[in-house]
């Protein structure tokens, strides 16, 4: 894959990573086996047929290729650039055994780019309307994948998005230089012409409430709010000016478009020296975004090794070449202001590993030495929780944890006629796994109001 220069792409929100070349991409296919028992395929969580997919690049058929694609992904151009195929497809490719797994992805992106620029693929077979009517509620991955499965079977399906723009994080969260905008708006327009119905600046728990949405016809509701509610530290200074959560940060800068003020009127507090606690994808995007508003110095700051990093390793090099530093083994504890309020410091104990927790990674402990690190702007990206508006306004709808919502893996919760999936069943995950939530929902739908099986109430 290529990418643009570091110095150059660190000053700008233009997409970081440029594809591959058609040179490129035929040669890659070439390098598929083919495999009888294509390993790939099972580390796909939507099954897409790879083998067969990639067949068609070999033979110079891209549109043909990204065909096959959306035969079980609706969303290709997305996930060809987020997902992390280095632990699904490719990491599960037999070439990696012994060398290098094809890029899988890497094609997937460049069929679905082929088609921007040179063509459309005609739309999938889509059955003819059975009278139907099916809600979705929330248009992230989960949400767009329900939505078009069941278009496709002729049910006529509306999402209900209340935020102003759909397309849940991969809209408001992950920043235009590694997902643009005007991609996700190409695949929520093919959502669309499937016959997707999208209402925007609905909220569903205050709008309309559940009931509501049954009494007006819909047979079955799917619920895919995510999980978009920041996660606190609990340390002193939390509050102090100047200190963002990332989800409140990212939306700002990504969907309210804060990089342009004063063209949009969504003001962003700019900083010198900016902290960024986390080691995940989240925190990499906040980095990153710090610096593309003009930040001389981002930090990282993160409790365990880059080795326990739960962000892709392709972020911590992007994230590298662009000057962006890491303090490992270091864990906030203070974030300390001057006598105004304002963020002057964040204070960190210097960590050590031991023995490995219950996440399987080995667990941070104070070594007794601390440092303090000189910033004006401190970034909290420790992770996001469910939101509760919607969840806690549907009576006796079972939960688990911090408000999220029990469903089993075709998607049934114990409220008939009430299924769920992605990050609001599981915590924050990711766009294919939400996506392969989606999937199942859809059959699972489609059996209910068929009636072909009674759904069992979901336990866990
Ligand atoms: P979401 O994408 O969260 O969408 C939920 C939607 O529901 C939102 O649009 C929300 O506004 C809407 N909603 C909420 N409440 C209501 C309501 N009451 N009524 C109507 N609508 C409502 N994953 C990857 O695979 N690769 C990555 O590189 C990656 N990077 C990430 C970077 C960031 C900054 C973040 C935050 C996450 C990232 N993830 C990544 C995780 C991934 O984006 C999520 O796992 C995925 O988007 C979850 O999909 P979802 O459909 O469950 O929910
Ligand atoms: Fe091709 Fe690798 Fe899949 Fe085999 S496992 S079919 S080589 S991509």
């Amino acid at each position: 894959m290529r990418f643009r220069d570091p110095e150059k792409r660190k000053n700008d929100f233009k997409e970081v990573s440029l594809g591959l070349t058609e040179r490129q991409a035929v040669k890659e296919a070439d390098r598929c086996l083919q495999c009888k028992k294509p390993h790939c395929v099972a580390g796909c969580p939507v099954e897409v047929d790879i083998p067969k997919f990639i067949s068609f690049v070999k033979e110079k058929d891209y549109l043909g290729g990204l065909k096959k694609v959306r035969e079980f992904n609706m969303l290709p151009a997305i996930c060809g650039r987020v997902c992390p195929q280095e632990h699904q497809c490719q990491g599960n490719c037999i070439l990696g055994k012994k060398k290098r797994p094809v890029s899988i992805g890497a094609i997937e992106r460049f069929v679905a780019d082929y088609e921007a620029s040179f063509g459309q693929t005609e739309l999938p077979e889509i059955r003819p309307s059975n009278g139907h009517k099916v809600a979705v509620v929330g248009s992230g991955p989960a949400g767009l994948t329900v939505a078009a499965d069941l278009a496709k079977l002729g049910y006529e399906v509306t999402v209900f998005e209340a935020l102003h723009e759909a397309g849940g994080v991969l809209a408001y969260g992950i920043p235009e230089f590694r997902l643009p905008k005007k991609i996700i708006q190409r695949e929520i327009d093919f959502v669309k012409s499937l016959g997707v119905k999208i209402i925007l600046n609905w909220v569903v728990g205050r709008t309309q409430t559940i009931s509501e949405l049954f009494e007006d016809g819909f047979k079955a509701i799917f619920i895919g709010v995510g999980a978009g509610s920041p996660k606190y530290l609990g340390i002193p200074g939390e509050n102090r000016n100047n200190v963002y959560f990332a989800s409140e940060f990212l939306t700002r800068v990504n969907l309210m478009k804060a990089y342009k003020f004063p063209a949009y009127d969504t003001p962003i507090k700019k900083a010198r020296r900016v902290a960024v606690v986390g080691g995940g994808n989240v925190a990499m995007d906040s980095a990153r975004t710090a610096l593309r508003l003009g930040a001389e110095k981002v930090y990282i700051v993160y409790r365990r090794t880059e080795h326990e990093m739960p962000c892709r390793h392709e972020e911590v090099e992007n994230a590298t070449e662009e000057g962006i530093e890491f303090f490992f083994l270091s864990n906030p504890k203070e974030i300390t202001g001057d006598d105004r309020g304002w963020v002057k410091g964040l204070r960190c104990d210097k960590m050590v590993l031991c023995e490995p927790d219950a996440s399987g990674r080995r667990r941070p402990e104070c070594s007794g030495e601390e440092f303090t690190l000189e910033v004006d702007q401190v970034i909290m990206a420790i992770g996001q929780t469910s939101n509760p508006i919607l969840v806690r306004s549907i009576d006796g709808l079972n939960l688990w944890g911090e408000g999220y919502i029990v469903a089993d893996r075709d998607g049934n919760t114990n409220i008939k006629g009430i299924f769920a999936g992605g990050d609001i069943t599981t915590g924050a995950a990711t766009v294919i796994s939400a996506m392969g939530a989606g999937k199942r929902a859809a059959r699972s739908i489609d059996n209910f109001i068929m009636g072909r099986t009674a759904p069992q109430p979901a336990e866990r």
